[in-house]
Parts: structure tokens; C-alpha cells; sequence
């Protein structure tokens, strides 16, 4: 089966020479392993980071293994009691269309309401990472008004529909009219701020009348500023990613007396430091995906081959939605 491992560091921006596409057999299964055929890979901007061996929350992703990555998939064979073959896990089985594990990270998943890939999306770890951050951080009360970057995006999508049933004003930054339209239209944000169209600023003061009560900020940079400069008394921030910064640009906070002026409250955070709340989060995101009351979009490139330009482009905004691999 085919494998992409990292062939080398990113100095700058990453270009397809850091990814190395391998065939590699299917090795025998130990007692307590088994064996998953990946259906799809999850992309995800933290690989950007993983890329690096910058200090980090998490360890550097050893050059010459297989690039880390979410996975859903089928068990195909089996040498552990707690799993049959046909089985749909989710799993973080990397870059890879196989897999082997012992089971300890792999979890079965019911593709009877919910669908397969929704795992790695609104029902799997970016949804979570929108629960948490929406819940535990922002905490917004009805009526008041909500802002998240990137919001046609796979975590950002979760963050402004699940405002909005909590009764608050949601406001969305995204990229692009298109994205914008999907946003409001399809999403039913209140109102969704284009800022590639040069005007952000303006376009996020009229969007915000009553100015910004919780962020949950996903970019960086100037998106960030913007907000921040809208921030009504005692709001809160959720610093959830600054995309902006990942890919060798340095990002900057200009914004910073605000904390001070308007007596602001922010924190960063990890999903996968909450694990505790998973269950809890999951099982209200996949109760609303299966009723239709969660929507989300996917962007799926063709094989484990198209892998690397469809991470590029994630980290240049040319996904629209989730962004996916499809392995089979
Ligand atoms: P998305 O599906 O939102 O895709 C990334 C989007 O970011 C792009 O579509 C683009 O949207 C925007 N973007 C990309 N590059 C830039 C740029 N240079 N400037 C401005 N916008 C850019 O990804 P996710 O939903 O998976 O992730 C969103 C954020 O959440 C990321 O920052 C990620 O790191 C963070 N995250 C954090 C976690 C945590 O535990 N703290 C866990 C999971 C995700 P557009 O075209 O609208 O600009």
C-alpha cells in the first residue's frame, strides 16, 4: 500500500519536495493488532507545525515516518478480541492508505445517521475543537454577538451554528464572496464579512452594531486586529489557530492595549488536552449532524497522490469546507 512520509523540514513556505510518496508492504499482525483499510485522511493546519522542530505543544513528526494524520477507515483483519473485521473506526493512522494498530487509539464509529467522513469533521476533532472553545471559553449569552475567522471552515462552520442556536448575533470572516454567500445562506450566520473585498474593517463595524461580545479567533494578523478593535467591555477570546502565521509569515497582535482598555479575556487552547469532554461534545455534535440541524462541506482530493497540493492549499485558503482525502 501507499504511504507519504516527511522527506525534509519546510524553510519557508511548504513545497511538495517535503512529502515523500512510498509503497511499503502489509506487514503481519501481532497479537492484540489489527489491521484498517483508511477511507479518508483528515488535513489539518497542525500539521504545519508538526512539520517544524520548533518548540511546540507537541513533538516534531520525525522525518523518513509517516506524516501524522486522522483517519477513518474499515478493520480488514484482526488479532484483537475488541474489534471484528468491518468494523468503521476513526483512528490517527496517518498519510497511509493501511494501517496497523493496537487498538488503544482507535475508536468504532456508527455510520448509520452520521456518515463516515463526518468523523473527522463537525463529529470528530474540529467539531470538538468548536464545542470547546464556543463552550468553555466564549461562554456567550443570548443576544450577544459572536465573531469567528475562517468561518466556512471545518472548525469555524461548527463554531457560528452552534452560536446561533445559543440564541447570539454571529458574525463570520472568511475568504472570498463565494465562501461568504455559503456562510449565510446555507449556514444561517447573521451576517459574514468578505475580507479579501479591502475593506474589512468597515465591513465588520457595520456587520457588528452593538460591536463584538466573544472571538473565537482561527487566523491572526490584520483578521484578528480587526476584531479586536470591536471587542465591547469584558469580552472573551477563544485563540483556537493563527492560520495567518503558519506558513512561514510571522503574525503579530497591533491590537494589544484593548486587553487593557476594554478589560478582555483570552485563552489558547488544545482539543486534545480536553479529553474528558470529547464524549460529551461528540454526542451533542453527532445528535445534530444526524438530524440535519449541524451542516458542514467538504473538499475531498481524489487520492493519498493529491495529498500534498490539497495541504498547500489549505494553508492558502483554497479549500472550501473540511478538507479531506479520499483513499478508496
Ligand atoms: P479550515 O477548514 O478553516 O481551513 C483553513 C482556512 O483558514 C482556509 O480555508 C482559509 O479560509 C483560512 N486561511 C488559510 N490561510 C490563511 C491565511 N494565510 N490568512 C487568512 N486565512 C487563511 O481549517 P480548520 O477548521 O481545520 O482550522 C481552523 C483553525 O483552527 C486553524 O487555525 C487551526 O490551526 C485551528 N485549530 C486549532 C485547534 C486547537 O486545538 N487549538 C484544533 C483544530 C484546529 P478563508 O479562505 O476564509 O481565509
Amino acid at each position: 500500500y501507499q504511504r507519504i512520509v516527511l522527506a525534509s523540514r519546510p524553510k519557508g513556505a511548504v513545497v511538495p519536495e517535503n512529502f515523500r510518496l512510498e509503497t511499503v508492504p502489509v506487514p503481519e499482525l501481532k497479537e492484540g493488532e489489527v489491521l484498517v483499510r483508511n477511507h479518508y485522511l483528515s488535513l489539518d493546519p497542525y500539521m504545519r507545525g508538526r512539520m517544524e522542530d520548533a518548540k511546540s505543544y507537541a513533538v516534531p513528526q520525525p522525518i523518513g515516518e509517516t506524516m501524522i494524520g486522522g483517519t477513518v477507515g474499515e478493520i480488514v483483519a484482526t488479532k484483537n478480541p475488541k474489534f471484528t473485521v468491518g468494523d468503521k473506526v476513526v483512528g490517527m493512522l496517518g498519510w497511509s492508505e493501511m494501517g496497523v494498530s493496537d487498538g488503544v487509539l482507535l475508536r468504532k464509529i456508527d455510520t448509520t445517521h452520521i456518515p463516515l467522513s463526518a468523523y473527522l469533521g463537525s463529529v470528530g476533532m474540529p467539531g470538538m475543537t468548536a464545542w470547546y472553545g464556543l463552550t468553555q471559553i466564549m461562554q456567550p449569552k443570548a443576544g450577544e454577538t459572536v465573531v469567528v475567522s475562517a468561518a466556512s471552515g471545518a472548525v469555524g462552520s461548527v463554531v457560528g451554528q452552534l452560536a446561533k442556536q445559543m440564541g447570539c448575533r454571529v458574525v463570520g470572516i472568511a475568504g472570498g464572496a463565494d465562501k461568504c454567500a455559503y456562510v449565510v445562506n446555507e449556514l444561517g450566520f447573521d451576517a459574514c464579512v468578505d475580507y479579501k473585498a479591502g475593506q474589512l474593517k468597515a465591513d465588520l463595524a457595520a456587520a457588528t452594531p452593538n460591536g463584538i461580545d466573544a472571538v473565537f479567533e482561527n487566523v491572526g494578523g490584520e483578521i484578528f486586529d480587526a476584531a479586536l478593535e470591536r471587542m465591547n467591555a469584558f469580552g472573551r477570546i477563544a485563540l483556537c489557530g493563527m492560520i495567518a502565521g503558519y506558513d512561514g509569515q510571522p503574525v503579530a497582535i497591533n491590537n494589544a492595549r484593548v486587553f487593557l482598555t476594554m478589560r478582555l479575556s483570552m485563552r489558547g487552547f488544545i482539543v486534545s488536552e480536553h479529553m474528558d469532554l470529547w464524549p460529551k461534545g461528540l454526542s451533542e455534535l453527532g445528535a445534530l449532524v444526524a438530524t440535519g440541524k449541524l451542516k458542514f462541506r467538504e473538499s475531498v482530493a481524489p487520492d493519498l497522490a493529491a495529498a500534498p497540493e490539497a495541504f498547500m492549499g489549505l494553508l492558502k485558503g483554497k479549500n472550501f469546507g473540511k478538507q479531506l482525502v479520499k483513499l478508496i
